[in-house]
């Protein structure tokens, strides 16, 4: 677009404000580039103890996309492949790591491992983890604790997490970590994409050399995201990024990071989601008419019963904004959060 020579300051400032606005409306349909860590079986690689793989459709398939992945398989790297399978043993009160067969205590090179590998994640700065279900290395939750005897506590065994799982989880505590089973399920699996591609997003974003504007424009574009997450974290970030100056800029953004990764930890609830529907709503019910009222309450509450899906609802929001014009919600994340055709938001029971 070219500058017309003869206009006037408040033309001029019209103008590098649309430009502004298109400038932030193209980079919501860029989606970041994830870093996942990945347990290396579920990308089909042959390092399971019977030298199998664990191909999972949704890593290999799907997350590949729009994810390069750090892998890691402590076991094959310790023990090698094929090996005896392995287990979490109480021994005097202490969980080690033995072969099944030979009873080899394997816990201190594996615990070597997890350090070190654990570390280059950390290093790389990484977005999110999908961990194998059920190892004894990997697993997530509900690993079983053995007597030395070799039977299972039974009911009274408190279970827990894979060796290196756990050591990730303690270094990274806001790190998105999913097992590929976990991830059938539409709600995990759309709280545990929409928390990475944010994770990513604010990656870039501080990788940008971010100024006081970015900062607050930043997290005026994430507002109903956030509210759709959680209301009160959200209401302490406002005042962090308000009062953010040149001069407190750092320290600003060290503590709006760790609310913001609190915050989109937060698994996506149905009630939230309905506030957030409604209020932006309230920005066309003065202009709507009767009908798109009406239109839009019978779907809201469809939406509530489980129904129809939230991306209905969403479309019809999306035509208010697009019929009525609201640059304030154009430039909302929520309506863009991880790519349309993961279609994460078309699945009736993706909120509960
Ligand atoms: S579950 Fe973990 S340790 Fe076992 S094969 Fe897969 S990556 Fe390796």
């Amino acid at each position: 677009m070219e500058l017309n020579p003869v206009i006037n300051l408040r033309g001029l400032t019209i103008h590098v404000k649309e430009e502004c606005q298109e400038r932030r409306m193209l980079q919501l349909k860029k989606f970041p580039r994830l870093k996942i860590a990945v347990s290396d079986c579920l990308k089909g690689v042959e390092c399971r103890y019977n030298g199998g793989h664990a191909q999972d459709d949704f890593v290999k398939n799907q997350l590949s996309e729009y994810a390069d992945f750090v892998p890691f398989c402590p076991e094959a790297a310790v023990i090698g492949t094929p090996r005896e399978t392995i287990r979490l043993v109480d021994v005097k009160g202490q969980v080690r790591v033995l072969g099944s067969k030979s009873n080899t205590d394997y816990t201190d090179g594996l615990q070597a491992y997890a350090e070190e590998r654990v570390a280059l994640i950390q290093q790389r700065d990484v977005d999110g983890a999908v961990v194998k279900s059920r190892s004894p290395s990997c697993g997530l939750e509900r690993i079983k604790v053995y007597r030395e005897s070799g039977e299972w506590f039974g009911s009274s065994d408190p279970m827990r997490q894979g060796l290196f799982t756990a050591h990730l989880q303690k270094t990274l505590p806001y790190l998105a970590v999913e097992e590929e089973g976990r991830l059938q399920d539409a709600w995990l699996r759309e709280s545990f994409v929409m928390q990475v591609f944010s994770a990513a997003r604010w990656r870039e974003f501080m990788g940008s050399d971010p100024s006081v504007a970015d900062f607050q424009a930043f997290h005026r574009d994430h507002k109903y995201l956030l509210l759709s997450k959680d209301e009160a974290l959200y209401r302490q970030m406002g005042p962090i990024a308000a009062q953010a100056t040149t001069a407190n800029l750092h320290e600003s953004l060290l503590r709006y990071s760790e609310l913001f990764h609190q915050a989109i930890a937060e698994k996506g609830r149905r009630g939230q989601m309905i506030n957030v529907l409604q209020h932006i709503y309230g920005y066309f019910k003065k202009q709507a008419t009767a009908e798109e009222k009406a239109f839009f309450h019978e779907s809201l509450e469809e939406f509530r019963q489980g129904v129809i899906p939230l991306i209905a609802v969403i479309k019809i929001l999306q035509n208010l904004i697009h019929h009525y014009g609201s640059e304030y919600l154009q430039t909302q994340v929520f309506f863009h959060p991880y790519p349309a055709e993961l279609a994460l938001r078309s699945d009736t029971s993706a909120y509960r």
